[in-house]
């Protein structure tokens, strides 16, 4: 009995945030205990409520410590307290939740193995030992096992595992550490692996993961059942395994992820600061991309001619059993063949990848939502220390803010490569995990289905539905056809503008400098090179790069000499450079009056496309077999210590724009400086130099016109972290601020966010 009820008092908490499934009930009720007090805690449909009673100095310490102590996982938004009346009620108790009809209670991410529970993996007395399911209350599953909320057990795919005795009191004891891990399993009552050959037979071993290492030693490609969907995985150092694995999925160049055992041997692979460390080991174990040592014991075919290697650590205890056994680094790559989402489904798994592995190890543990490995670049000294690259597992479904709240509920659907759609209501967004490019009926499928978890789990059912201005994109004709909602459509450009304001909490006035490879603009054109002036709610085409032919339309795209060869007519200069000797002569010419004429050939204000032109006069690069890989090659290829800049003068671009951005001499520069027998390295570094001062010098005078100092910096091209660092400093030496997306990436995965708070700012001001 806490007191007596004179001098109690009584109080009655509510806390949002994420706060379910993440050991906030338990860290409550030791507190109280410790504290003497009594009450009760639960989990309800918008948080955790609770109430507190006993002497007031201990009620008061109390509420400074539920947020000092509340657990590593656990992000408190707001918390809300009232005075009750004492009731004299004796003990704490943690009572069970209440199901409500409309949650919004924050379902928590995937966590990697935490310290405490790899200590029990490898403890030969542990009953956990070498149990590939082990979690607790402070990792393991949570996104992609749940099936509803609020996040208890019956609504997570663990549902159909019955808790053993041990395990049971684990659950039931507010004092162990397990207490409430809604995963929670040991090899007596929780999953358990399998081994299966590539029909899908199951292999009779007694020890899985031995089989398996000795099979991927010998240069075997194995499928993998992993917390988000499958992975294929073979020896990293193996030539002969790679190739295969290479071949059989159809991917050409595009660089494989590695996982590494710890940090040790991922420091063999990569240089790594310590930033890049910290990433690396980040619960939420992003692939980090960083520089590939020369000497890395790393077959050819694993990432062929890339200077980085993507490299994580194991983040399942599954994982951690697989790298030991298998002595060395493991290529571990998305389940799918080509451009297919990740395989997730068991059927669907064996049926989808049979082709590629030799055998499959799998497991009885039901994933309920695809969430592939997120991607990460370090941006060295400059905040924020993440660039992300793919915003998935470890981070989904974590919410975001929105500046001006939502009037109504939204859905934004999003743009079509990289896709991801968010759903919003009041002042929060989330935003989904990454889907993949909209392009076929399985990423469709993929989308649908996310779209309706994701309406039910957070409990959105929207009024208004936000779309791109492109009418062909699938996201833009999932957007029309749903019925009974009002529709926005939103320009791909302002969505990268709004998404970056939004995730600052700002609503401008502020200019944006939004660079990428395509998206529909105002006019029907073909933008992405656009300074943009305005706030979150409009914006409007303040300058942009130069227009310039797409000879061919896409195939432009995977040619990058095609740019070359618009770019040089474009400056009136259609002579074949010599670096493009291995183009055909007549091709050439074929390709240079498609530019002259415009004949099947848009016109674009891409500046990912005038990366792709550059890196193609560098020699760097004729076609390219994945997006993005010509410009990757052209800021690898930049030498730090170069010096000097190619002019890129701002020109009158009245009346559609004030100023554009003329490349013409740049490309006419630089073309002279490798006849002249510059270095390749001197030039790219040069180029770079170029844009972020152009950029800079667009911008300040976009800035005065808006009257704000505010720029943000987003689209894909910005995910180049030599441009970024270089435009960031011009912008600040001209005492602007830059704004560079943190939350989300700057390339099309951040444009559902941007839509959503684009589409309240709208609503909230009509
Ligand atoms: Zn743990
Ligand atoms: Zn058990």
């Amino acid at each position: 009995m806490p007191g007596d009820a004179a001098s109690a008092r009584r109080v009655r908490v509510r806390v949002e945030g994420t706060v379910q499934g993440v050991g906030f009930r338990p860290s409550v009720y030791r507190l109280a205990v410790e504290l003497g007090l009594a009450g009760w805690v639960l989990n309800d449909d918008r948080g955790v409520v609770l109430e507190a009673e006993g002497a007031a100095a201990a009620v008061e310490r109390f509420l400074v410590r539920l947020r000092e102590d509340a657990p590593p996982l656990a992000t408190l938004e707001r918390v809300l307290t009232e005075d009750v009346q004492p009731t004299g009620e004796g003990g704490f108790s943690i009572v069970a939740s209440e199901r409500g009809s409309k949650p919004l209670a924050l379902v928590a991410p995937d966590v990697a193995t935490c310290a405490a529970c790899l200590r029990e993996l490898l403890d030969p007395d542990d009953r956990r030992h070498r149990y590939p399911f082990i979690n607790c209350t402070d990792c393991g599953p949570r996104f992609t096992i749940v099936r509803g909320v609020p996040y208890d057990r019956p609504l997570t795919t663990m549902a159909g595992f019955q808790m053993c005795a041990a395990c049971r009191s684990e659950y039931d004891d507010p004092a162990d550490r397990r207490f409430h891990a809604q995963p929670n399993a040991c090899p007596v009552c929780g999953p358990s692996l399998a081994l299966l050959d590539a029909t899908g037979s199951a292999l009779a071993t007694s020890d899985p993961l031995a089989t398996v290492a000795s099979a991927l030693a010998s240069g075997s490609v194995l499928a993998l059942k992993g917390l988000g969907g499958y992975h294929l995985a073979c020896r990293a150092d193996h030539d002969q395994a790679v190739a295969t694995l290479r071949a059989r999925k159809h991917r050409e160049e595009k660089p494989f992820a590695l996982m590494a055992s710890d940090l040790e041997a991922a420091r063999e692979l990569v240089e790594l600061s310590a930033a890049e460390e910290e990433l690396l080991l980040g619960r939420e174990r992003p692939i980090v991309i960083a520089r590939r040592r020369p000497a890395a014991g790393v077959a050819t075919p694993v990432a062929p001619g890339s200077p980085d290697l993507g490299v994580m650590l194991p983040y399942t205890p599954l994982h951690h059993l697989l790298l030991d056994d298998a002595r060395g680094p493991l290529v571990m790559t998305s389940g799918n063949v080509s451009d297919e989402p990740i395989a997730y489904d068991d059927a669907d798994a064996v049926e989808r990848l049979r082709e590629i592995a030799d055998l499959f190890l799998v497991h009885d543990r039901p994933i309920q939502t695809r969430t592939d490995d997120s991607v990460v670049r370090s941006l060295g000294g400059l905040r924020p220390a993440a660039l992300m690259v793919r915003r998935s597992r470890g981070y989904v479904p974590a919410s975001l803010g929105l500046p001006i709240p939502a009037p109504c509920p939204l859905l934004a659907c999003g743009a079509e490569q990289k896709s991801t759609f968010c759903v919003a209501k009041e002042a929060r967004a989330w935003v989904s995990h990454h889907i993949g490019d909209l392009e076929n009926w399985e990423t469709l499928r993929s989308f649908r289905a996310g779209i309706a978890h994701f309406e039910r789990l957070f409990a959105v059912e929207p009024e208004v539905v936000v779309h791109d201005l492109h009418p062909e994109y699938l996201a833009t004709k999932y957007a029309v056809e749903r019925d009974g909602v009002e529709l926005q459509a939103v320009q791909h450009h302002h969505a990268h503008l709004a998404a970056c304001l939004a995730e600052h909490g700002e609503t401008g006035p502020a200019v944006g400098a939004i660079y990428d490879g395509t998206g529909l603009g105002d006019d029907g054109t073909v933008w992405g090179g656009e300074v943009l002036a305005g706030g979150l709610a409009d914006s409007r085409r303040a300058g942009h790069l130069l227009a310039v032919r797409l000879p061919g339309g896409e195939r432009a795209i995977r040619e990058p000499w095609r740019m070359a060869c618009a770019w040089l007519v474009a400056a009136g200069e259609a002579r074949r450079p010599r670096r493009l000797a291995e183009v055909d002569a007549g091709r050439w010419e074929q390709v240079a009056e498609l530019a002259r004429s415009g004949l099947a050939s848009p016109l674009t204000s891409s500046v990912g496309r005038l990366f792709d032109a550059v890196a193609a006069l560098c020699g760097l690069r004729a076609e390219v077999t994945y997006e993005g890989q010509a410009a990757i090659e052209l800021e690898a290829a930049a030498d730090p210590t170069a010096q000097g800049r190619y002019p890129l003068p701002l020109a009158p671009a009245a009346p559609a724009a004030d100023f554009l951005l003329d490349a013409r001499e740049t490309v006419l520069a630089i073309t002279r400086d490798l006849d002249g027998g510059t270095p390749v390295g001197v030039v790219a570094a040069r180029f770079h130099c170029t844009v972020a001062a152009g950029t800079a010098e667009a911008c300040a005078r976009a800035a005065e016109g808006e009257g704000t100092a505010v720029v943000v910096l987003s689209g894909g091209v910005f995910q180049n972290r030599l441009l970024v660092e270089r435009t960031v400093a011009a912008l600040e030496q001209r005492g602007l601020r830059a704004l560079v997306p943190e939350r989300l990436p700057p390339n099309d995965g951040g444009i559902s966010y941007g839509q959503a708070a684009t589409a309240a700012a709208r609503l909230a001001g009509s």
